[in-house]
């Protein structure tokens, strides 16, 4: 039911950790281990999940990693083994540095390019 997360009845400002991790529990639609679990919440325009985690907005993917995996290595970032930008299936993520994960994404969007549409990120190479 949309619009329904957030607003627990009488609830107070979101503070505690095992809250934030409820939260997002709630706007991840688990399904099979081997399957992509779609993000419920609001997403940026290029899929990615947002997720507001008590101070600011930041990668749904990248707070799912904290509470469930441990810290995100200094300098990595969450990068999918599937091909689905919000998915929140934990053995779908990987840590990476910045420069290979860009480099996979020019690498997929040369690829995409002749499918004739972008990749994740949604940027074109001209
Ligand atoms: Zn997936």
């Amino acid at each position: 039911m949309a619009g329904s997360m957030g607003r627990r009845p009488g609830s107070k400002t979101v503070t505690s950790f095992e809250d934030r991790v409820a939260c997002y529990d709630a706007m991840v639609d688990g399904k099979e281990a081997d399957e992509c679990w779609p993000w419920l919440g609001t997403a940026n325009r290029h899929g990615y999940g947002r997720f507001f985690d008590g101070a600011k907005y930041r990668s749904a993917a990248a707070f799912g990693y904290e509470a469930k995996i441990g810290p995100i290595p200094e300098g990595h970032e969450i990068n999918h083994t599937c091909a689905s930008s919000g998915c929140q299936n934990p053995s779908h993520w990987f840590t990476d540095t910045h420069a290979v994960n860009m480099a996979e994404l020019r690498d997929r969007n040369q690829r995409n390019k002749s499918a004739g549409h972008t990749d994740a990120h949604g940027w074109v190479q001209s």
